[in-house]
């Protein structure tokens, strides 16, 4: 067994759904704990790069539109990181598999996914499959002083001329 860490994705469907809840209890069954968490208005850039592997494929556009909330009219999507032995696999089995019709009911992919008319699977969620991509996703979506454990080796640096926006 090994400590590992993996992102979690509440997508666009799993929020207009208002399944949020639920799948947070379905997730506290693997005993983790959440050592970060956040809402992220979904850039095209972000959602390129989180799905950097898939392009090229036929559903690639359509995926893009989805993780970004075009299609669901819902331009955020809640983000988690979860730690503890095993994590990624513990995790994987509870959000099941990607294809919803191929996934075990009982699974949250399984109860609540579903396939488009035009073959995109909306699966609800979004959990890293490997801990490489794990190490991949955690550092595209989170900055290191939003995670309250130190996962990854980090560097300081000092930035100046950043342009940045305050409370007025
Ligand atoms: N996807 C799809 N059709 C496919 C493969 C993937 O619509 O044939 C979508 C689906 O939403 C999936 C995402 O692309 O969750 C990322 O695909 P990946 O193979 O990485 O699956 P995951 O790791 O999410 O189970
Ligand atoms: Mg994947």
């Amino acid at each position: 067994m090994a400590v590992q860490s993996t992102l979690i994705l509440i997508k666009p469907d799993g929020l207009v759904k208002s399944l949020t809840g639920n799948i947070l209890s379905r997730l506290s069954e693997a005993k983790l704990i959440i050592t970060a968490a956040k809402v992220v208005r979904v850039s095209r850039e972000l959602a390129e790069e989180h799905y950097s592997h898939l392009k090229g494929k036929p559903f690639f556009e359509e995926l893009i539109e989805y993780i970004m909330g075009e299609i669901h009219h819902s331009n955020r999507v809640v983000a988690f990181v979860y730690q503890g032995d095993d994590a990624i696999t513990k995790i994987r089995d509870i959000v099941g598999d990607t294809n919803p019709e191929a996934a075990n009911p009982v699974s949250i992919r399984g109860a609540y996914g579903r396939i488009t008319t035009t073959g995109v699977f909306e699966n609800v969620v979004h959990a890293s499959s490997s801990p490489e991509d794990a190490e991949k996703e955690i550092k595209l979506w989170f900055r290191p002083d939003e995670i309250v454990v130190d996962i990854y080796p980090t560097k300081e640096v000092v930035l100046n001329n950043i342009k940045t926006r305050v409370w007025a």
